[in-house]
């Protein structure tokens, strides 16, 4: 049947990508219609039940500045959290939050629930409506018939999932949910390229079987940090220990013992697993001269006693998970709950995507997350956020929209896939971006709010909230460069302990906040001590400490601003540039990149190949 309503935006999946996706598009005052398997595992965490950490607490701070959903989930569901690399600079620091898995899920489902312009509907979506090279809807498995503007897939790792425990396998898109081969198929049918890849997961433990007492306890860090701009520590839930211990040489005796029997070393498994996330046979074997790894033993939630035991994921057989993890410290008679697994699914080639995430081949269908070779919540949600947002422009008929690479993380997450694919799961490191100093994960909200205020992403309350920040920021500097600390005032002896020197002339605490050695709160003791939002002092402090350095990342972004604005047409010949090499000519025909710098940036292309490139066009006109 033809259901009877029409949507500008329909989103097949209700994950991470899913999920912010629907939220965008809604939010942008369209109707959206967020289709998915089964609604009880809507925002449902695959694997580790943890937001953020380096590199990805950027993405969800930037989900928060344009107002999606994940930050927010998490301080309404984090169990721990944690500022990492406190003691480097700013561009590298990162909240993480190890969260309840149901809390999280439910402050997910009731944004969703509560989101206007959005509907959710349970069924799996086996087919695509479509007429020549436009798509125009959803059909069901019970032949429901669903009709729209634009499409946004984001089937993570679903699509022709089959699920590996040793020589053991199952059709499945992760451990109890069914997998999607139909939408597989025919999406195999479509002019997509596409591969395998894989990621795994490690046993659960019960927590009443594990002798902690020997167990090294790790808290979290007081005062709470908060993960969303808009969070405050009253939403957090009660918080919690986790725990530490490790893998011994028995451990890996252990498992170099099964690997006769590991799906991975014996062939079975094809896909590429991801690199930074190995699963513990694989840091056997790659790093075999190490006789200890370090294992992250992180509750599950508040009402269950089961574990997520990190640094152990596998899909050695049975047998040889309860072995192996019944020889670390503190397992002895650990029962498993759920066996370890890994995943094969088919991820799509990000090269024939746009900039909007909308796929080449086909008009108006938009892939997002997992299904674009990545890996993780974080980049998955954001790739979510930007595909939604563009299929709801184009519903309404407007240009789209992505990040340049030095105006967020998201910006160089969806660059780096279009302009280079990835063969493996790929995820998101501050190492990434080359202008760190700009993308921290403290001013995600300077850098985006605004567009998304302009887009229709951002609601009123967020609005002001922003604005009153921005302007108190403001002010605050003001306020530093106007107050003076004179060598005649009458805490003199104060002033010259904190600078450690007599003072010799009169200097604004904007200036004295520019010496390495004093801190914001010192410079303000020297004057009135007046008291700001700690969001604000923390602006303050990074924009005068690190201004010198901001200032050299912004000429150089303008410089190369000249390669960004120079466009490279979708049809250009690339055969017919006089010079070019045949590789540099095989490379860029196949990566097809919308811009210079774009270019630049695939492997392997050489400057000279740019600057004949840019000749080329010139002579073009
Ligand atoms: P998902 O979260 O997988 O959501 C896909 C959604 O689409 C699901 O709700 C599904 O039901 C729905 N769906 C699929 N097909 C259809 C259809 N045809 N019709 C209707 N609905 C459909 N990431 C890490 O960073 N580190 C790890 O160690 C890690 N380990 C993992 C281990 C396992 C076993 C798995 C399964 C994933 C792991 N991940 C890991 C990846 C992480 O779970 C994903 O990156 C993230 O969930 C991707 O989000 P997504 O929205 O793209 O897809």
């Amino acid at each position: 049947m033809d259901y009877p309503e029409r949507y500008g935006v329909i989103v097949i999946g209700g994950g991470h990508a899913g999920t912010e996706a629907a939220l965008a598009s809604a939010r942008m005052g369209v109707k959206t219609l967020l289709l998915t398997h089964n609604i009880e595992t809507l925002g449902m965490m695959s694997c580790n039940p943890a937001i953020g950490g380096i590199g990805k607490s950027h993405l969800v701070k930037e989900i928060d500045a344009l107002g999606g959903a994940m930050a927010t989930a998490t301080d309404f569901g984090g169990i721990q959290f944690r500022v990492l690399n406190q003691r480097k600079g700013p561009a590298v620091r990162a909240t993480r939050a190890q969260a309840d898995r149901a809390l999280y899920r439910a402050a997910i489902r009731n944004i969703l629930e509560n989101q206007p312009n959005l509907q959710i509907f349970q069924q799996s979506a086996d087919d695509l409506i479509v007429e020549g090279d436009n798509v125009r809807g959803v059909v069901t498995n019970t032949g429901i018939r669903f009709h729209g503007d634009t499409v946004v897939l984001t089937a993570g790792t679903f699509l022709g999932g089959v699920i590996h425990v040793g020589m053991q396998n199952s059709s499945g898109g992760r451990a109890g949910d069914p997998p999607s081969i139909a939408l597989a198929h025919r999406l195999r049918e479509l002019p997509f390229s596409f591969d395998r890849l894989k990621t795994g997961t490690p046993p659960r433990i019960d927590a009443k079987t594990v002798d902690f007492s020997e167990l090294q306890e790790q808290w979290g860090d007081k005062p709470d940090p908060v993960m969303s701009y808009l969070g405050h520590v009253s939403q957090h839930p009660e918080q919690v220990c986790c725990w530490i211990t490790h893998t011994n040489e028995k451990t890996h005796d252990i498992i170099r013992g099964g690997l006769d029997r590991s799906p991975m070393y014996s062939g079975v498994i094809e896909g590429v697993g991801p690199r930074y996330c190995p699963s513990v046979e694989d840091k056997i074997h790659r790093f075999a001269d190490k006789n200890s790894h370090q294992i992250f033993i992180e509750p599950e939630g508040l009402n269950t006693h089961e574990l997520y035991p990190n640094g152990i994921s596998t899909s050695l057989p049975f047998d040889v998970q309860i072995n192996l993890v019944r020889s670390i410290k503190g397992f002895e008679n650990a029962h498993i709950t759920r066996p370890g697994y890994a995943i094969e699914y088919d991820y799509f080639n990000p090269q024939e995507l746009k900039f909007n995430l909308e796929t080449k081949h086909m008009n108006g269908l938009f892939f997002a997350g997992q299904i674009n070779g990545t890996t993780g919540y974080e980049e998955a949600g954001a790739q979510g956020l930007l595909a939604g947002s563009n299929a709801a422009l184009m519903s309404q008929g407007k240009e789209g929209w992505c990040p340049r690479r030095d105006e967020a993380y998201l910006g160089v997450l969806v660059d780096d896939l279009i302009s280079m694919g990835t063969k493996e799961p790929y995820r998101m490191f501050t190492s990434r971006a080359e202008y760190r100093l700009l993308l921290r994960e403290d001013n995600a909200d300077l850098r985006l709010t605004e567009k998304g205020r302009e887009l229709g992403l951002v609601d009123d309350v967020r609005w002001a909230a922003f604005c009153e920040k921005r302007e108190a920021i403001e002010r605050e500097s003001t306020r530093l460069s106007q107050t003076w600390v004179h060598p005649k005032v009458e805490n003199i002896e104060q002033v010259n302990n904190t600078l450690g020197q007599p003072l010799t002339r009169e200097y604004s605490l904007l200036e004295l906040l520019r010496r390495p050695n004093l801190s914001y709160q010192q410079v303000v003791e020297l004057a009135d001590n007046t008291v700001v939002d700690p969001q604000v002092a923390e602006q303050v402090e990074i924009q005068v400490k690190y201004a010198g350095y901001i200032e050299r990342q912004q000429e150089e972004i303008t410089r190369l601003r000249r390669y960004e604005n120079t466009e490279l047409p979708e049809s250009f010949d690339y055969h017919g540039v006089e010079g070019l090499s045949n590789e540099m000519k095989q490379k860029l025909t196949e990566a097809r990149p919308t811009s210079l710098a774009r270019a630049s940036r695939i492997p392997g292309v050489t400057p000279a190949a740019l600057s004949l490139l840019l000749v080329y066009l010139k002579k073009q006109g």
